[in-house]
């Protein structure tokens, strides 16, 4: 799940939807280069039943595909 910071809008806190793990990346508050971002370090993006899901380079190496 990705969701801005009620704090401050430049920074997006992406969490894994299959463990605990979430981070926070501050890209200025581009959407875009959020993503670009959070690919580069390893997450796993994509839709599953019409509901985002995210995943973490960890559960990525372990369960190797989302579902
Ligand atoms: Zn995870």
């Amino acid at each position: 799940m990705i969701e801005r910071d009620g704090f401050d809008d430049d920074i997006y806190e992406v969490s894994c939807d299959y463990c605990s793990e979430d981070i926070e990346i501050d890209s200025g508050g581009d959407w875009q280069d959020m993503i670009n971002e959070i690919k580069e370090d390893g997450w796993l993006i994509g839709k599953i039943n019409n509901e985002w899901k995210h995943m973490c380079p960890e559960c990525k190496k372990n369960r190797k595909q989302l579902k």
